[in-house]
């Protein structure tokens, strides 16, 4: 079974689309890219043996990176292992190094590509690694929206902000358009500088963080922010909420974080009494404000770094990182938010075979599964990262 043959309207689980298979792309979450190239068998048992040779037959000519959301058997692997920002900063301060072997999604191995330097090619090992909510904001939907604002003579006052988790080609048409790009944790000082520059904000992709950020952190209304739906016309919306809104939402969201509840926070919170519920900002708002702290990706780790022996937190992201962090911090009670499997399933899709597979490759002297973002959109996209770099707040920064 594929989940192509589920029903119409039936949305497979997070644990379908891992029991569906690795190899067969999920058309409703991910690129649609099937990754080529002959890969070694899963069960390979030098698998673990392969990688390390290659790597070490490679030494300083490549760089690994891993996200916090990858798996163990790929994690292990990495140079270094952050969020999407840190890692793309990383890559840019190593020019060393000619190849750079992004263990993440296909919108941050852009992001690295725009960021290195001309010399340094950037591989995915599985171009089928997409992200759902940056594939929920198409550049022809955002042209078309732009082009609405501008018949609905609003166009001028808007200044668009940009979640680090999108396509390059959204991240240009940010920096064409005089915006910014923002992380989880730049966002409130993204939107005070969008602001001070223009009346209104357009939010792209994820609608949570941007309504968690203009409420939560700027104190703004609900009704300060409006849904644009890009599958309907004029996004669903009136000429004349347009010109009353403060915050244009995209509407996109995070499949992984957005399936956290009202529900699982108040049956955790039962489950066990005394318990601290740490969600990401990418949550709904109703369980972001029902919980008791958010954060970043890096707050997370953090956080639970700093929490005394003994507390009880449960977490409202990704099940990968959860898990390590759990076996980290074996003296505190650390759980999942949901009871629900929640992996994120692009980013599973790194696994040990396909990263052998590239990093032999590259011992061959074959770099496969190459991203490379053109110069025009490169040059844009980086107008609207170096202006988030500019941002007061981006000295420490994390997504
Ligand atoms: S966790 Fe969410 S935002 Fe991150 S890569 Fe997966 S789908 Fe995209």
């Amino acid at each position: 079974m594929t989940v192509t043959d589920l029903p119409e309207g039936v949305e497979p689980s997070p644990l379908m689309q891992l029991l569906i298979g690795r190899n067969e792309p999920d058309l409703r979450t991910e690129r649609g890219v099937e990754c080529p190239g002959d890969l070694p068998s899963p069960s390979d048992p030098d698998l673990v043996e392969r990688a390390r040779a290659a790597k070490a037959a490679l030494g300083e000519q490549v760089f690994v990176l891993g996200h916090h959301y990858q798996r163990d058997e790929v994690i292990q692997f990495a140079d270094v292992t952050g969020d999407s920002f840190k890692l793309a900063q990383q890559a840019a301060a190593r020019p060393e190094s000619p190849y750079v072997v992004f263990c993440g999604v296909h919108f941050m191995a852009e992001s690295a590509d725009i960021l290195t330097a001309g010399h340094q090619q950037v591989v995915l090992p599985d171009l089928a690694a997409g992200c759902s909510m940056a594939d929920m904001a198409a550049a022809g939907q955002v042209e078309d929206c732009w082009d609405a604002l501008v018949d609905a003579g609003v166009a001028d006052g808007v200044v668009p902000v940009s979640y680090m988790n999108s396509s390059a080609d959204i991240k240009a048409f940010t920096g064409r358009h005089g915006g910014t790009i923002c992380t989880s944790s730049n966002a409130k000082a993204s939107l005070e500088w969008a602001f001070g520059k223009g009346e209104k904000v357009l939010f792209l992709p994820d609608q949570h963080l941007g309504r968690n950020t203009a409420v939560l952190q700027l104190g703004m209304s609900l009704d300060h922010c409006v849904l644009w739906d890009p599958h309907k016309p004029q996004g669903g919306l009136t000429t004349q909420q347009l010109r009353d809104a403060r915050v244009i939402l995209w509407r996109g969201h995070c499949s992984v974080h957005g399936r956290f509840s009202l529900d699982s926070v108040h049956e955790v919170r039962e489950r066990i009494p005394g318990v601290n519920v740490l969600v990401h900002p990418e949550c709904k708002h109703e369980v972001v404000t029902a919980a008791d702290h958010v954060g970043s990706t890096e707050v997370i780790i953090q956080t639970l770094d700093a929490a005394p022996t003994g507390s009880a937190w449960a977490l409202g992201t990704e099940l990968n990182l959860v898990k390590r962090l759990a076996a980290q911090h074996a003296d505190k009670q650390v759980v999942f938010l949901d009871r629900t499997v929640c992996f994120c399933s692009t980013m599973n899709r790194i696994d040990l075979p396909h990263l052998v597979w590239s990093l032999e490759s590259l011992v061959e002297g074959r770099v496969v599964n190459r991203i490379q973002v053109d110069d025009d959109t490169a040059h844009w996209a980086k107008v609207a990262l170096d202006q988030m770099l500019a941002l007061p707040s981006s000295k420490a920064q994390k997504d």
